[in-house]
């Protein structure tokens, strides 16, 4: 017994999921198909997506932003804890991995909660920021281009509701970010976006060792 957040070896995660685990069936064949792609672990995990489905509906959210969707499993995840009249924007670069998604949120039935925005997420954070009829975001979820984190998070602030919440996804990367030897660009990022939010007091912080870690912020 500890009171230091607990390793989890392979038995020991097993056990979560086996214990924890609600993933529809639907879910996981969209798991499935995206882990035979060479870029899967770009997918967060089902312990993963069903906590923020239930950050979703802790929040009452009605409107969320995701900058990096991938194949849309996070996106599945979190549309389906909306409220029929909610609003999940997506924001990715790539039309051949969101297409693997779709048909899975049309399955799911969420598909008309889903408004996909193809392109570089600054410049669709850029345009919401200039919309005149701009309604304040409940959630932001990003998980795209890590050297891009800070611009996002930055953006994310102005779109964000006070009291709402934004997640950063592999803050941990890897256990990288705790290896001096590493200064590849993507993990300076990291390095740089958690010193700076650890300090930030425009937000309230947790980093949730959940998948490669998830840092929720709260926007004060
Ligand atoms: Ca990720």
């Amino acid at each position: 017994m500890s009171n230091r957040t607990i390793e989890l070896n392979d038995r020991l995660h097993q056990y979560l999921l086996d214990h924890s685990l609600r993933e529809t069936e639907l879910a996981r064949r969209l798991r499935e198909v995206t882990a035979q792609l060479p870029m899967a672990r770009m997918q967060i995990g089902p312990e993963q997506g069903q906590f923020m489905a239930l950050l979703v509906k802790l929040l009452q959210a009605q409107r969320i932003l995701e900058i990096g969707t991938f194949t849309g499993y996070s996106a599945l995840c979190m549309a389906s804890a909306l409220p029929d009249n909610g609003q999940l924007v997506c924001c990715d670069m790539s039309e051949e991995w969101t297409a693997i998604g779709k048909p899975f949120w049309e399955e799911a039935g969420v598909a008309e909660r889903i408004d996909l925005q193809l392109g570089p997420a600054i410049e669709t954070m850029d345009r919401l920021l200039t919309d005149t009829q701009k309604q304040p975001f409940d959630i932001i979820f990003i998980d795209a281009d890590k050297t891009n984190y800070h611009p996002y998070y930055e953006r994310g602030l102005q779109l964000l509701r006070t009291g709402g919440l934004l997640m950063f996804d592999n803050t941990l990367w890897g256990g990288s970010v705790a290896d001096p030897q590493d200064q590849t660009p993507d993990t300076i990022a990291l390095r740089e976006l958690n010193n700076l939010l650890r300090d930030d007091p425009r937000v309230d912080i947790s980093l949730v060792p959940i998948g490669d870690g998830l840092t929720l912020a709260r926007k004060n």
